[in-house]
């Protein structure tokens, strides 16, 4: 395998006209498509064993309790944690904000101080602002360079005493730029905060060892690494997630329940109250699996390709500039052309068939940092071809010969 048209048949989405063009799907970090693999396992699960979990006797509730747990393992390998401390949520959002309200309530007190970069998704900045309001903490901000490099001696002197949990992406959906996560929890340790990694554009793309990073948390939506929606990753170490009180209160999560008191049970399960995304659940670790069997090293190597290729080719046409071009970047290409407003190039490129994401990419703060209100942005996958961005290249300059 590993032809290029062998990996683009495993995704039938890909095949089909748009606007009469044939379909170039370049928002790949808003979603990713899904391989086949995953769309049988969701078709299997409601066919063949779709069954309430952990609570019924019977042989389709074993089979899908049996499914769900071993998805856990594989995703516990996959980040090379252990398997309890793999928590089912719906996503990122839903990982981060989990923290925020658990361990960050039992944890953050007036004066005390969290921080956050220049480049964060409005869900790793919200919930840490609601929870800075209400405990009367500190929300501290990382400053990034124009190349949309984290400015790290500034992170560095943001660090003290009062820092109790420092957040930051892995890799910045609006930019691209890949942060050195690595120093960024080494430095936080050393003042004692805990780290939450918002590893939602990294999963797809990196190899991640939570315990060679020595992350405290991570979190990651599936739908963004050939999953289902509606389904993610909290990582937390075992004895912060032990220690932390639970979430949402209500069935599973319990261990015995009076009207006096009620005791929790063990995590995982302690953060995983009423039925979950059984089916989500299950075919998130499929979509890990194919990745596993494409393999990490395949897909960055395609993505570095496209990256490289397709800076190339746009850095060739008359007007654009780039948005981000920080040392180490993944496959994401923001881009601002003369003052024409990205969302009407963005309208001229779907007639043509291409899918490109427009706008402030949920990174507000972002762009007034950069004093831009939005870009355009390319974000490519391993099934992306040299083809498509050279017919992107030229559906982008007819756009904007047409708007200028
Ligand atoms: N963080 C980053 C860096 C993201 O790119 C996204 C999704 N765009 C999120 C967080 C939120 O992910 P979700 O909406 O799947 O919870």
């Amino acid at each position: 395998m590993n032809t290029i048209s062998d990996v683009r048949n495993l995704f039938p989405i890909l095949n089909q006209k748009v606007n009469g063009k044939p379909l170039i799907y370049f928002d790949n970090a808003a979603t990713s498509q899904k391989p086949k693999q995953v769309i049988e396992a969701i078709e299997n699960y409601y066919s063949q064993y779709n069954s309430n979990i952990h609570r019924g006797a019977h042989y389709l509730a074993n089979l899908a309790t049996e499914a769900y747990e071993h998805s856990r393992q594989v995703i516990a390998q996959y980040l090379n944690a252990e398997t309890q401390e793999i928590n089912f949520v719906r996503g990122t959002t839903e990982g981060i904000n989990l923290v925020a309200q658990t361990y960050g309530k039992a944890n953050v007190k007036a004066g005390d101080e969290i921080i956050v970069s220049a480049m964060e998704h409005h869900s790793n900045i919200v919930p840490w602002q609601m929870l800075c309001e209400e405990k009367g903490a500190t929300l501290k901000v990382v400053p990034i360079f124009d190349s949309g490099d984290l400015d790290m001696e500034a992170y560095e002197k943001l660090l003290s005493a009062k820092t109790k949990i420092v957040a930051v992406t892995y890799i910045s959906n609006a930019l691209g730029t890949v942060n050195p996560v690595q120093e960024i929890i080494a430095k936080a340790h050393e003042v004692g905060a805990v780290v939450l990694v918002d590893a939602a554009q990294a999963v797809q793309h990196k190899k991640i060892d939570v315990k060679a990073l020595d992350v405290d948390f991570l979190a990651f939506s599936g739908h963004k690494v050939f999953g289902p929606t509606g389904i993610g990753i909290l990582y937390g170490k075992r004895e912060l997630l032990e220690a932390m009180p639970p979430y949402m209160g209500g069935g599973e999560m319990i261990d015995n329940v009076t009207f006096e008191k009620t005791t929790f049970n063990k995590i995982p399960y302690k953060f995983e109250a009423g039925t979950p995304h059984i089916e989500g659940g299950i075919v998130l670790g499929k979509a890990i699996e194919f990745v596993q069997e494409i393999g990490l090293d395949f897909i960055a190597e395609k993505e570095a390709e496209l990256l490289h290729y397709g800076t190339q080719k746009l850095s060739a046409i008359d007007g654009l500039r780039f948005v981000g071009t920080a040392q180490e970047k993944c496959s994401v290409i923001s881009f601002l052309v003369k003052d024409i407003h990205p969302y009407d190039i963005g309208t001229l490129l779907d007639k043509q068939g291409i899918a490109i994401r427009t706008g402030h990419h949920c990174c507000q703060p972002l762009m007034k940092r950069l004093q831009i209100e939005g870009t355009c942005r390319a974000s490519f996958a391993f099934y992306n071809t040299a083809e498509e961005i050279d017919v992107f290249a030229k559906a982008l300059e007819k756009s904007i010969a047409m708007l200028s």
